[in-house]
Order: structure tokens, then C-alpha cells, then sequence
């Protein structure tokens, strides 16, 4: 039906993904995306017909999906958590200037930053921001200035594309840059594998953060200055107990 549905599948198993995302894939003659997406949803129906391309061939992706709808199918690309948060949602309506026809619909997704504060508790229930420590696209220098300003505006910070193979160090500039700023008590948590078999977290103090065993399929909420521990779990209070401390931890 000439459509291409950007579609946020959530951070993992089926449990997480939205009806609308469901009912987007049913609906869809073909689905393609990154090769971990789409065997999360395969065995959700095992029927369709699907296209996994590698990473780094997201141009060629989108001209693809937007090539079968051209044709008259409905496609669906998936991305994990939600499609415009670092997803394909974005390149997909710029490209679908060339394609009269096609239409794009964009269907949102529960991304990383939300699903993964919920296994640690509550840590993002203030002003939050979210920073990507991946400089593929973004130069490095421009990071640590959101780093700084982030640091400097008391958000908590949840990074993602936290490390990779080739960027190791990366986390821990990035823990130096808020260390100008932030307390080394500073309560700080991860999730790795969000949703997912093999889902990992912990809490920990800013200044022992960096020697976490964080990955690329890993996200990190740093703390503000009110962040607390509370019975074993990370929260931001937003402040409905009017300052007192209800009894929790302020530091991990
Ligand atoms: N569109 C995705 C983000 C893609 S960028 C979303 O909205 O969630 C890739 C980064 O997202 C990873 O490096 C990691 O930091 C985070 N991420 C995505 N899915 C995750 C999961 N299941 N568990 C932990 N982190 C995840």
C-alpha cells in the first residue's frame, strides 16, 4: 500500500512493544532493519518475509524499504526502543522526498532511557537529558560540551552508545567531564541488555563508574545532586516529600 512504518519495537522481548508497533507489523508484507531487530520479531510472525542488513548501511536500508513501497507494498522498519530516538524514523521521511507515492508513518516505541530506568526504579523522575557517547556521527568535541552543560544544569544524564570496541575510552572521558561538575558520590546506575535474555544493572557511585562493565548494549543514568538510593533502587524524587529524605541513601 505504498508505506513505509518506522516502527519502535521497545527495548526487547514482545512484553515491551506497544499494540500500535504490533499491529504495524501485522499489517506489513515485509519487514527489514538491523539484523538484531528483526530476529527479535521474527518469531512474532514466523510468516512474513524479511530483509536484516548489517549496521552501517542505513542509506541503502531506507532506499530499500522505500523501493518495496514504491511498488505498492507496506513495509515496516524496525529499530530497537522508539524509531526517532537515534533510529532510522528521521531518514526515512528526508528520503521519501524522492518518492511521491510513499507515504511514512512513524510509530512510536518505549526507548532505552524509560524501559531501563524501571529495572533500576526511578531515576529519571526530574529533568533528564540524553546523550549520545557515539562520535560516528557527532564530532567528540561537541559531546563534551553537552557532557559539560548537562553537568552544569544538574540533569541526569543517561548516556547511550556508552562504549564500544573501538571506543572504550570513551565512558570514561565522558565520567571526568561530569566529575568537574558532579559530586564522585553521585548516584549512577546501568542496564545492559534492557528487556532482553541475559539483562544486567547495577548502582554505583559516579567515581566508580568507569570501571563498570559497560557495552554497546548498555545504557547509563547519571544522577542529579538529589538522586538517592532507596531501598536498592536509584531515584530522582521529584520533590513531593519536600526535601526530607524519606529515610533513603543519598549515596550508593
Ligand atoms: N532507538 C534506540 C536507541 C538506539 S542507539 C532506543 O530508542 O532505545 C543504541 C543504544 O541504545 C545502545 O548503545 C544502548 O545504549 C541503548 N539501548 C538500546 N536498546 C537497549 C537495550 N535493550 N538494553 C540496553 N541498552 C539499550
Amino acid at each position: 500500500m505504498n508505506k513505509v512504518y518506522a516502527v519502535g519495537i521497545g527495548p526487547g522481548g514482545a512484553a515491551f512493544m506497544t499494540e500500535a508497533a504490533r499491529a504495524a507489523l501485522a499489517a506489513s508484507d515485509v519487514v527489514c532493519g538491523y539484523t538484531v531487530y528483526v530476529d527479535l520479531v521474527r518469531p512474532l510472525f514466523p510468516q512474513k518475509t524479511f530483509y536484516a542488513a548489517p549496521m552501517m548501511q542505513e542509506i541503502e536500508r531506507c532506499r530499500w524499504a522505500l523501493g518495496e513501497a514504491e511498488q505498492g507494498k507496506t513495509v515496516a522498519m524496525v529499530c530497537s526502543g522508539d524509531a526517532g530516538v537515534y533510529g532510522m524514523a528521521g531518514l526515512l521521511i528526508q528520503l521519501a522526498e524522492e518518492y511521491e507515492c510513499v507515504e511514512i508513518e512513524v510509530v512510536c516505541g518505549v526507548t532505552a532511557a524509560v524501559s531501563g530506568a524501571a529495572v533500576l526504579g526511578a531515576p529519571i523522575g526530574h529533568d533528564f537529558c540524553v546523550i549520545s557517547l557515539s562520535d560516528l556521527l557527532t564530532p567528540w568535541d561537541l559531546i563534551e560540551e553537552r557532557l559539560r552543560c548537562a553537568a552544569r544544569g544538574d540533569f541526569i544524564v543517561c548516556l547511550y552508545n556508552p562504549k564500544s570496541k573501538k571506543r572504550i575510552e570513551h565512558l570514561g572521558r565522558a565520567c571526568e567531564i561530569l566529575l568537574e561538575e558532579k559530586s564522585p558520590d553521585t548516584v549512577c546506575g546501568w542496564v545492559k541488555h534492557i528487556g532482553r535474555s541475559g539483562q544486567e544493572s547495577n548502582i554505583v557511585a559516579l567515581s566508580a563508574l568507569a570501571g563498570e562493565p559497560v557495552d554497546m548494549f548498555t545504557t547509563v543514568w547519571i544522577g542529579s545532586s538529589k538522586t538517592q538510593v532507596c531501598g536498592g533502587r536509584m531515584v530522582t524524587p521529584r520533590g513531593y516529600e519536600n526535601g526530607g529524605k524519606l529515610g533513603c541513601a543519598a549515596k550508593p
